[in-house]
């Protein structure tokens, strides 16, 4: 199992250390930081202040190492991000091809006009990157709240759970699974959906 890290443009470094020491445990994969790719030409809406989704995976898919069976690419924007009828992501996961990105801007406690906690910010940075992976897996959002596959619609949502899968959850991921049996991503349009 290979997980890459992939940072769009400048990312924080402490964070991309802490981000693989924690996926390869979790997942029980190598993890490999990337060579930046470039910010998304054309995809920085001025008015809304954030980047289009869509446009950061076409960057990714032009400059990223490809998805395929037992490799992921996670996406990694110092940016805010938007997606098709959403405010904002923290971040997002494309069924198509399985590349998933976290964007960091909402997850500095500054943001929210709280004091700076680099900590905090890398520790949020951790749980929406390894909740991605997880859907880039094929798992879907978890009803437990305190399971790292919960829906975050909100920052408080992310500080409340724990950086863990529950016992269900963890059972679907591929540790748990033989390499031949890992899902793939291409199946058919009818039971693709966006994972947030
Ligand atoms: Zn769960
Ligand atoms: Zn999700």
């Amino acid at each position: 199992m290979k997980i890459y890290l992939v940072p769009i443009g400048s990312v924080h470094g402490q964070c991309l250390d802490y981000l693989a020491e924690v996926l390869s445990r979790l997942f029980s994969a190598d993890v490999a930081v990337t060579q930046s790719c470039p910010l998304p030409q054309g995809g920085f809406d001025e008015d809304r202040g954030q980047y289009d989704a869509a446009a950061v995976f076409r960057g990714l898919a032009a400059c990223a190492p490809i998805c395929k069976k037992e490799q992921r690419v996670l996406g990694i924007i110092d940016a805010d991000v938007y997606a098709q009828g959403l405010d904002f992501v923290f971040g997002l996961t494309d069924p198509r091809t399985g590349y998933a990105l976290i964007a960091l801007t909402r997850l500095r406690p500054e943001f929210y006009s709280a004091a700076g906690n680099n900590a905090l910010f890398c520790e949020r940075g951790v749980k929406e990157a390894v909740h991605e992976v997880g859907h880039s897996f094929g798992l879907a959002h978890c009803p437990q709240a305190s399971c790292i596959m919960h829906f975050s619609k909100t920052i408080a949502d992310t500080d409340r759970k724990d950086l863990k899968f529950c016992p269900a959850c963890q059972q679907k991921i591929p540790q748990k699974i033989s390499a031949r049996k890992l899902p793939i991503f291409e199946a058919p349009a009818k039971t693709r959906r966006k994972f947030y």
